[in-house]
């Protein structure tokens, strides 16, 4: 049997198969996109098709362009109606859905996506359902408010999504989603997408979806033993600075250097020849005796650094790959397991770093939940790691011209130059190793003072693990209660549409008789306290602020 990684790439893993929008495509390829996700695969043929769609999928599978794809290759943008509504959990999300649909849509002319969100001014989305917008990507709250005032019209809606439903319905939303499935047409076509399935959500699939098709984007595969596996927290923009840092101070024949796009790995490998890395990039645009040349190279040492995507590295066997680093992270976990794979071959061990932006957490949680295996954090190498290893590299290219011709030669020199102008032997060595380095830039300026916990003193040569845990949250104190008749869902699902706060930024709520505690990041920015300062759920003024001590017991008499 063929297994995937060595058969050629079967239809399913082109866009170009899926029969949508020429522009939507052109679209695709400008971004970057070499084939759909697990998740897209399935999706799109489906919503291509008419049917309904439940996908149990988490942010960072590509559910996103899952459903965009489709949508957009559907709606009439010659007409100004809304005939596409979104709904999304947070204004967080519906701004990035948003954003992600204009993109797909870029080669669409007329196409107007507009979000709708708490926390904006009513004026500019007024303004903008007025000019007609055949895409509203919304939270729920915002959408029905626009509902009740007569500004939003959903009669000819004929694209549904909900996207994050498990989020909306955790949030409070739920009877607003609801409300809003009931007002738009019977003939709509709807997609569901969840990371989980509660009891709720199937409730709402059964009464709102039409024999829906179930896509789970969960992959089971086995990642093998021999790779030691392993991550490191850090966001986007710091992960080039984390690459080169790792690259200085871990040991490594050859590196695997995964990321999602064609044009990252293009990005990427650049970077790292400006820095002096000996690397290469691999993708689907590269034309095949290209790629097959870098390859070679690969295998024979003529680079080290191979930047790729998961298509361009399918099937790639090459002994020498001792290092896989998942720059971007996977969709999923099976594309995960494909690319560690590339490494430990030929019954060597293999090592395997993945970097997790702290939004992307539950796409490790999911590789760890479908591989059985639990990846260590380890901490990003310091700027002291990074230095020790560039003086012990200079020490050991000493040794090493040491041994090599021509020294006798420049001995000689050298001994005239110290008798000639009396100057100590050092200094002229010193003199020397300033002209093959920049003296000022051969060691790494110190950070700002770390904000890392302090860690035992380790082998410089490995990266420091470090235990798990949880973040600081402060206690905030909101002036609703029992008496409102409010729930926690409606407290998270205000303070996050009106502060832009994701449900994982609160900790624990404590509800009370006449105020509740919220437990928020502790270091949050002014303009968002001040913003929460003055949110209202159920018309009561919420008087967000830090809260001192143990709740108190209300006095009686
Ligand atoms: P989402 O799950 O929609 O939040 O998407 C996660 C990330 O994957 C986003 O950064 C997308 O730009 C990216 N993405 C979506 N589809 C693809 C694809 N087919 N190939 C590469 N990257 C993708």
């Amino acid at each position: 049997m063929a297994t995937p990684e060595n058969s050629p790439a079967p239809p399913r893993d082109r866009f170009a198969d899926l029969q949508i929008h020429r522009g939507v495509l052109q679209a695709i390829a400008d971004v970057g996109y070499e084939s759909p996700t697990a998740i897209q695969a399935a999706t799109i043929p489906a919503l291509m098709a008419g049917s309904d769609v439940v996908g149990l999928a988490q942010t960072g599978t590509g559910k996103t362009a899952a459903f965009a794809i489709p949508l957009l290759s559907k709606i009439d943008v010659t007409s100004t109606t809304t005939q596409a509504l979104v709904l999304a959990p947070t204004r967080e999300l519906a701004l990035q859905v948003a954003e992600a649909v204009s993109r797909y849509g870029a080669h669409l002319p007329q196409l107007n996506v507009l979000p709708i969100y708490g926390g904006s001014s009513y004026a500019r989305q007024l303004s903008g359902l007025k000019r007609g917008a055949q895409v509203v990507v919304g939270t729920p709250g915002r959408v029905i408010d626009h509902l009740e005032r007569g500004t939003l019209d959903l009669s000819r809606v004929d694209y549904l999504v909900l996207d994050e439903a498990d989020e909306m319905l955790a949030m409070g939303f739920a009877q607003e989603v609801e409300r809003i499935l009931s007002e738009t047409p019977e003939y709509k076509q709807v997609a569901l997408f969840s990371a989980t399935m509660p009891r709720a959500i199937r409730k709402i699939t059964a009464k709102y979806l039409h024999d829906p098709l179930e896509v789970a984007s969960e992959a089971k595969a086995g990642a093998a033993e021999n790779i030691s596996q392993r991550y490191i927290q850090v966001a986007g923009p710091r992960k080039m600075d984390a690459l080169t840092r790792i690259l200085e101070v871990e040991q490594f024949e050859a590196m695997v250097v995964f990321v999602r796009t064609k044009q990252a790995t293009e990005q990427v490998a650049e970077r790292l020849r400006a820095r002096g890395f000996s690397a290469a990039a691999i993708n689907g645009d590269i034309p095949q005796v290209q790629r097959e040349r870098t390859i070679t190279a690969l295998r024979e040492g003529g680079i080290d650094i191979l930047v790729a995507t998961d298509v361009a590295a399918r099937g790639l066997d090459v002994d020498r790959i001792s290092y896989v680093l998942n720059y971007d992270i996977p969709h999923d976990a099976e594309s995960y397991v494909h690319r560690i794979g590339r490494t430990g071959r030929a019954g060597r061990s293999g090592n395997a770093l993945l970097f997790v932006s702290p939004r992307e957490r539950h796409l490790l949680q999911a590789i760890e939940k479908a591989t059985r295996q639990t990846l260590a954090q380890v901490e990003l190498p310091t700027v002291e790691d990074v230095n020790a290893q560039r003086v012990a590299r200079f020490a050991d290219s000493i040794t090493h011209a040491l041994a090599r011709p021509g020294v006798q030669l420049f001995r000689k020199l050298v001994e005239d130059y110290e008798r000639e102008h009396d100057v100590p032997m050092a200094d002229i060595a010193a003199a020397l190793a300033v002209q093959s380095h920049d003296g000022e830039a051969f060691l790494m300026a110190p950070e700002p003072p770390p904000k890392r916990e302090k860690n035992s003193p380790n082998d410089r040569r490995s990266l420091r693990e470090k235990p798990r845990r949880g973040r600081a949250f402060t206690t905030y104190r909101v002036a609703v209660g029992k008496r409102h008749k409010i729930g926690p869902g409606a407290i998270v699902g205000a303070i996050a549409n009106e502060g832009g706060l994701h449900r994982s930024d609160f900790g624990q709520i404590t509800i009370g008789p006449d105020f509740s505690l919220v437990e928020l990041p502790a270091q949050l920015p002014r303009a968002t306290l001040k913003k929460l300062g003055q949110t209202r759920i159920s018309g009561v003024l919420i008087n967000l602020r830090p809260h001192s001590g143990k709740p108190r017991r209300k006095r009686i008499g």
